[in-house]
C-alpha cells in the first residue's frame, strides 16, 4: 500500500465519533438525555460512570463559557433546523478541534426542536492529515522548481501536466501557458507528426526493461531537440520515465540543454577533420571520402600534388614563410574549387584532390592549370609576405573500373608524382594503371 492510502487508513481507524441526545427537561434547561463516553470526554473530559442522565449540559459546561455548542443548541431547538459548526476543546494533549451536527429528532409544536441528536468528530488527524500532505506537496514543489534539469510531465493524452522553473528557462514559456496543452509544442515542426508513436513505442519498450536499475533513455540517437518559444532548436538530452498516479499514467521526462555540449562535439569533430595549419581536411578526412566514392561505380581521379624544393624555401627564408605557402596553396585552391573536387593536406608539402566523374584527361587539364597558376603566381596575392616563387609536381591517377583500394589507388598516384619529379619537376604526369 502506498504511504498515502496509509495515511488515509490511520485516519479513519483513529477517528472518534461522540454522540449525544440533547433535549429540555420541563423547566426548559438543555439536558443531555443519553450521550457515549466520548462525548463526555469531548466537552467536559469527564467519565460517564460519574453521572447519571439526564445531566444538566451545564453541569458539562461550566468552565466553557464561551461554548459554542451551547448558544447554537439554543438556535437549533429554537429553528428546528439542523446545523453544523467547528468547535475546539482543550484537552492535556493539546486543542482538539471537533466537527459538530446538530439534528433535531423530534419537533415539539410548530418548527421548535425538542430532542436533538449531537454527532461530533475529532478533526486533529484530518488536520494533521492535510498538513503532511500540504508539507510534503511544497517540498515536491520546491526540490522540482530548484532542480537544475527541466522537469516536463504529460499524462496518457500527452498533454503537459507540470513544468518546472528550469522548463520555463529553457522553453520561454511560463508554466501557466503550457499547462494542458499538448507536448508537442515544445518539439521542432518535424518531429511532431512522429512523436505520439515514438512516445507509444517507448511507453511499450519501457515495459519491457522495468527491472533495468536507470531509466530508459529516449535518446539512444542522440539526436533529440526541443524547440524554445522563439523558434531556436535546442539539442537535449532525454530520460524518460513512465510512472502511475493514482491509476492514471504519466510520463516524466527530464530534459537537459546540452547546446554547449553538441557545439564542443561538433568543434571537436572538425578538428579533428581538419589540417591545423591550412583549413583543409586532413588526410584520414581525404582518405575516407575517397573510399566512399570508391564503393559506388562512379568514375573517380585523384592527384597528389608536391612543392618543388620547399626544403630551399624553409631554408631560404624560414620555416615561418614555408608555412605561409602552404596556407597560400591551400587558399588558391579552394578560393577557386573545380566542380565536386575535394582537395586536402596529405602531410608536409604535399597535397591530395579527390576529382568524382573526372576522368583522366579532364583531372590532367585541372592539374595543370593549377601548376600554371602556382608557376605564374597568377592568383590573388594573399601573401602576408612578400610573394614567394614556387612550383609544383602532380602525379594523376584515374580508378580502373571495379577498383577499390583506396591505398593502392594512392600508391599508383605517388608513383606518378615520382615521375614528375624525375621528368624535372613542375610538370604533371599521369598514371598508368
Ligand atoms: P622535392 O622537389 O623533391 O619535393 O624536394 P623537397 O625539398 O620539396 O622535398 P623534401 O621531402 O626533401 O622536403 C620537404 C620539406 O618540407 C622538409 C620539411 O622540413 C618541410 N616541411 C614539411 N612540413 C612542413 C610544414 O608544415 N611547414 C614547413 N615550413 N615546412 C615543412
Ligand atoms: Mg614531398
Ligand atoms: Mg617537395
Amino acid at each position: 500500500m502506498s504511504g498515502l492510502a496509509n495515511k488515509s487508513r490511520e485516519y479513519v481507524d483513529g477517528t472518534t465519533i461522540s454522540v449525544a441526545i440533547i433535549g429540555r427537561d420541563a423547566r426548559g434547561e438543555v439536558v443531555v438525555s443519553a450521550c457515549n463516553d466520548q462525548f463526555l470526554q469531548m466537552i467536559s473530559g469527564a467519565r460517564s460512570d460519574l453521572h447519571t442522565f439526564p445531566i444538566p449540559l451545564d453541569a458539562l459546561l461550566p468552565d466553557h463559557p464561551s461554548s459554542e455548542l451551547r448558544e447554537r443548541l439554543h438556535g437549533c431547538f429554537a429553528s428546528g433546523a439542523a446545523l453544523e459548526l467547528e468547535q475546539a476543546y482543550e484537552f492535556i494533549e493539546g486543542v482538539h478541534r471537533w466537527h459538530l451536527s446538530l439534528k433535531p429528532l423530534r419537533y415539539a409544536n410548530g418548527a421548535t426542536a425538542q430532542e436533538i441528536l449531537v454527532t461530533g468528530f475529532d478533526n486533529a488527524p484530518k488536520m494533521h492529515l492535510t498538513r503532511e500532505l500540504e508539507v510534503s506537496d511544497s517540498r515536491f514543489r520546491a526540490v522540482v522548481d530548484s532542480a537544475y534539469d527541466a522537469i516536463v510531465t504529460i499524462d496518457e493524452q500527452h498533454n503537459i501536466t507540470l513544468f518546472n522553473r528550469a522548463a520555463e528557462n529553457l522553453f520561454g514559456y511560463k508554466s501557466s501557458e503550457v499547462l494542458g496543452q499538448r507536448i508537442e509544442i515544445l518539439l521542432p515542426e518535424r518531429f511532431r507528426a512522429n512523436h505520439s508513436r515514438n512516445v507509444k513505442q517507448f511507453a511499450d519498450s519501457v515495459q519491457m526493461s522495468l527491472r533495468s536499475i536507470t531509466p530508459p533513455r529516449m535518446d539512444e540517437s542522440n539526436s533529440v531537440y526541443g524547440r524554445h518559444r522563439d523558434g531556436t532548436i535546442i539539442p537535449v538530452e532525454i530520460a524518460i520515465s513512465k510512472i502511475k498516479v493514482d491509476g492514471v499514467i504519466e510520463f516524466t521526462a527530464v530534459i537537459r540543454d546540452i547546446t554547449e555540449r553538441a557545439q564542443l562535439m561538433d568543434l571537436l569533430k572538425k578538428q579533428a577533420a581538419t589540417d591545423a595549419l591550412t583549413g583543409l581536411p586532413n588526410r584520414r578526412e581525404f582518405l575516407d571520402f575517397v573510399e566512399k566514392v570508391l564503393s559506388t561505380d562512379e568514375i573517380l581521379s585523384v592527384f597528389i600534388l608536391d612543392i618543388d624544393y620547399f626544403k630551399k624555401i624553409n631554408d631560404s627564408y624560414g620555416h615561418d614563410i614555408g608555412d605561409e605557402v602552404l596556407r597560400v596553396l591551400a587558399k588558391v585552391v579552394t578560393s577557386s574549387p573545380h566542380g565536386s573536387m575535394r582537395f586536402a593536406r596529405w602531410g608536409g608539402e604535399e597535397f591530395v584532390a579527390a576529382l568524382p566523374g573526372t576522368d583522366s584527361r579532364s583531372a590532367h587539364a585541372i592539374a595543370d592549370t593549377l601548376r600554371q597558376r602556382f608557376e605564374q603566381l597568377d592568383f590573388d596575392h594573399a601573401w602576408r609576405v612578400k610573394p614567394i616563387p614556387f612550383t609544383v609536381s602532380i602525379g594523376v591517377v584515374t580508378r580502373d573500373a571495379g577498383e577499390r583500394d583506396v591505398d593502392a589507388l594512392m600508391r599508383r598516384a605517388d608513383r606518378a608524382l615520382y615521375q614528375a619529379k624525375e621528368s624535372g619537376r613542375n610538370r604533371v604526369e599521369v598514371g598508368q594503371p
